[in-house]
């Protein structure tokens, strides 16, 4: 049985992917680039490859939020500077919010039932500005940004920075829900807590990272717990 739930935001309560896709064709239109299928995919793909790299402990968060646009721009030749792309940026998707089918019911389900905690890879200030946006934070008991803990999932040091605020915390009640297996899953099971991969896509899985249970909507997670 158990008492304790960290919950990713992105792409598991969150659409990111639906906020993202609004946030970049603003700032896109912002500098003057039409934000065609074509630009919008490359973008997507440097950007998975530098967070994929920060993943691996190859790059700094910072780096990331910087470089993904440098690469874009080098690759189509623009003389353009990145730090005030990305500023527009974080403030266009700290405004938006979308959620994943069944998040808020779910949400309503459990928060009664569990202590809920938001366990995020992400930056503070556009994590708490959609989350406030949003308007579920009364759902959750804490909150857990990896910036503001110093690390980032999969680390073992961003659990244990969370197990140290969970009251009565115990390693056998707890469970760790999100759509990523190499930072949600990878994590929860070098932390040592139960995990629950939700596969909305889905994604192949991995021989090397096994969930202990798999959904492929949120609505599934309740007849789980
Ligand atoms: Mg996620």
């Amino acid at each position: 049985m158990y008492r304790a739930i960290l919950i990713d935001l992105d792409d598991t309560i969150l659409d990111f992917g639906a906020a993202e896709h609004v946030a970049i064709a603003k700032t896109f239109r912002d500098i003057g680039l039409e934000p065609t299928a074509e630009l919008l995919r490359r973008y997507s793909e440097i950007n998975l490859s530098q967070w994929e790299a920060f993943e691996r402990g190859e790059i700094t968060r910072d780096t990331v939020l910087i470089r993904r646009f440098e690469l874009l721009f080098q690759e189509l030749g623009l003389p353009m500077e990145a730090q005030p792309v990305e500023d527009i940026y974080r403030g266009y998707l700290g405004i938006g919010h979308y959620f994943v089918d069944g998040a808020v019911e779910l949400l309503e389900y459990l928060a009664p039932r569990y202590d809920l905690y938001i366990a995020s890879n992400g930056v503070a200030a556009t994590q708490y500005s959609r989350l406030e946006s949003a308007q579920i934070s009364h759902f959750f008991k804490d909150i857990f940004i990896s910036e503001v803990t110093g690390h980032h999932k999969p680390e073992k040091a961003y659990f244990d920075y969370c197990f140290a605020h969970i009251p009565n915390f115990s390693r056998d009640t707890t469970l760790m829900i999100g759509d990523s297996l190499t930072s949600d899953i990878l994590g929860g099971k070098n932390a040592g807590v139960a995990t629950c991969w939700f596969n909305r896509d889905r994604r192949p899985g991995r021989a090397d990272i096994v969930p202990d249970y798999e959904v492929k909507c949120l609505e599934e997670l309740k007849g789980l717990l």
